[in-house]
């Protein structure tokens, strides 16, 4: 080790099942940490053989957070650039195909020449070493690994961990087991087997745990936590129930009022102030506000059957509204089902209508349809990436060009508003090509985009293939809208808004990315102020 302060670590594991809160949980302790003043990086690591998110099924899978870099991660990304307030890049994403792709190209170019190349050592170094490299230049880096310990693909990040926390020092170094706790209705108690099992199985693989955190859809009773610390051998300070919150926005309170924040800088020998968690408290407060008056939002979108497809431009709208000390209510319209002559029984009862991004052709018609309503009605109208194409569309259409259409849905329409990107044509890897990442937006004077952004210059971030047609550009305003976002050349329309309308707003870009729940996005904002007025 250099001269320089050592890094210390915090990693965060998970037992018995996915999906109960580990990305939550690393989040909260990354909100912990941060509100005493460390700077802390966080990382995940996802064992799927893929290289990244971006080729992954969103229905299956949830939403593809964007890095600002471009890197198309897991939406446990999100929750960590919103729970920390920070922006993360490539590097806090690693999946198993990264680290394969390295090692073996480095096999190739002779790196290993003479060697027998094996998943240990060379796979785990390879991920220590990335890990390692992340971590440079920060307090503390926190490391979640995705799945449970004991699935057979994650085994090698857990070895990798076990390898690395050797090489710093343990005492560098904290484990955080996240496990589950479930309720048996017959006899209606939590049971701790699972958990405990769990502990045993990161044990048998060298590592045991500093802090449990255990999960349950139920209030715990007292005796959970003496049982748990009896049977996993982890002090009772340690363990921190956590069962389902009234928002997730209340766990990282919940670490710290139990103390789990004190236990972690103890533990890594942190000199610790104590923590700015204020402007936390108030969030969460409004946040739970029951008696908030709601505005009603229709989000007319595919993937209805998995809530986390949408997670950030949920996550935004919620924020927004509680700017305002209001509630929203979100409503998931099937695309699928909206027509143009159905779409006003289908959204008239919304306040606003929300058309988040998307691929392929299904329910490309009823988001149109949607936008075309909006458009007519003077429903206010946000439109996410796939939201302003549709509402390209949808304004040529109102306007007498019928079939108008993206290149997306049909390859052959005589008015192509949409089209394919021009560098993506000759583009034939769909992994990692679209244009992704943060790219400059010049606002128009005197637009309503230039006053909801309060700005000239925005840089937001981007996931898409497809663009507004240029040769198009010069009858907008016959069809009532405005390119009021433009890059810097002038060359890619970035934003579009209707000209006598009280809001109908879209970007190409994702704005959903960058909001957070204390500082919802402007354009978020804007939407939302427009609802309740
Ligand atoms: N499918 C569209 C495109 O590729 C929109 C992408 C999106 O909404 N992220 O341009």
């Amino acid at each position: 080790m250099s001269g320089k302060s050592q890094t210390k670590y915090v990693f965060v594991t998970g037992g018995v099942l996915s999906g109960v809160g580990k990305g939550i949980s690393a989040a909260s302790i990354g909100n912990i940490l941060k509100s005493r003043g460390f700077k802390v990086n966080i990382q995940k690591c996802d064992p799927y053989l893929n290289v990244d998110a971006g080729t992954l099924n969103p229905g299956e899978h949830g939403e593809c957070f964007v890095t600002v870099d471009g890197a198309e991660t897991d939406l446990d990304l999100g929750h960590y650039e919103r729970f920390m307030d920070i922006e993360l890049k490539q590097s806090s994403s690693l999946m198993s195909g990264k680290v394969l792709q390295q090692v073996i190209n480095d096999e190739r170019a002779g790196k290993y020449l003479g060697k027998t190349v094996q998943i240990i050592p060379h796979v785990t170094t390879a991920i220590a070493e990335n890990i390692a490299e992340t971590a440079n230049g920060f307090d503390v880096h926190i490391v979640e690994i995705g799945g449970t310990v004991g699935d057979y693909e994650g085994l090698s990040f857990i070895e990798a961990i076990r390898e690395l926390a050797m090489k710093v020092g343990r005492q560098n170094c904290v484990f955080v087991h996240v496990v589950y706790l479930p309720y048996l209705g017959a006899s209606g108690e939590l049971k701790t087997k699972p958990a405990q099992n769990a502990v045993r199985e990161l044990r048998g693989l060298g590592i045991v745990p500093d802090v449990l955190i255990a999960r349950s859809e139920k209030e715990p009773t007292d005796d959970v936590v003496q049982k748990l610390s009896l049977f996993s051998g982890i002090e009772e300070d340690a363990i921190v129930l956590l069962p389902n919150a009234r928002t997730i926005y209340e766990v990282p309170l919940t670490l710290e009022n139990r103390g789990i924040g004190r236990v972690i800088t103890q533990k890594l020998s942190l000199k610790s102030s104590k923590p700015h968690l204020k402007a936390w408290q108030d969030l969460v407060g409004r946040a739970t506000d029951e008696y908030a008056p709601v505005v009603k939002v229709g989000v007319v979108a595919k993937y209805l059957n998995n809530q986390d497809t949408y997670m950030s431009v949920f996550e935004a709208l919620k924020a927004a509204a509680w700017a305002n000390n209001y509630q929203v209510d979100i409503e998931w319209i099937d695309a699928e089902n909206v027509t143009e002559a159905n779409a006003e029984s289908m959204l008239k009862h919304v306040d606003g209508i929300v058309v988040p991004g998307g691929f392929g052709k299904r329910g490309l018609e009823g988001k149109i349809a949607a936008a075309q309503y909006a458009l007519k009605s003077k429903k206010p109208y946000l439109g996410l990436c796939l939201g302003l194409q549709m509402g390209v569309i949808a304004a040529a259409r109102n306007a007498g060009l019928t079939k108008a259409n993206t290149i997306e849905l049909d390859p052959n329409t005589p008015d192509p508003v949409i089209n394919m990107m021009e560098d993506q044509k000759y583009i034939e890897k769909m992994g990692g090509t679209m244009r992704l990442g943060n790219y400059p937006c010049h606002l128009t004077k005197g637009s309503l985009a230039r006053r909801v952004y309060g700005n000239d210059e925005v840089q937001e971030r981007h996931r898409h293939r497809y663009e507004c047609n240029n040769n198009y550009r010069d009858q907008y305003e016959k069809w009532g809208i405005s390119a009021t976002g433009q890059s810097p050349d002038g060359n890619l329309v970035e934003m579009i808004e209707a000209i006598d309308h009280p809001f109908f707003l879209a970007s190409q870009f994702h704005p959903e990315l960058a909001s957070r729940p204390n500082k919802p996005h402007p354009m978020f904002l804007g939407f939302v102020k427009t609802l309740i007025k």
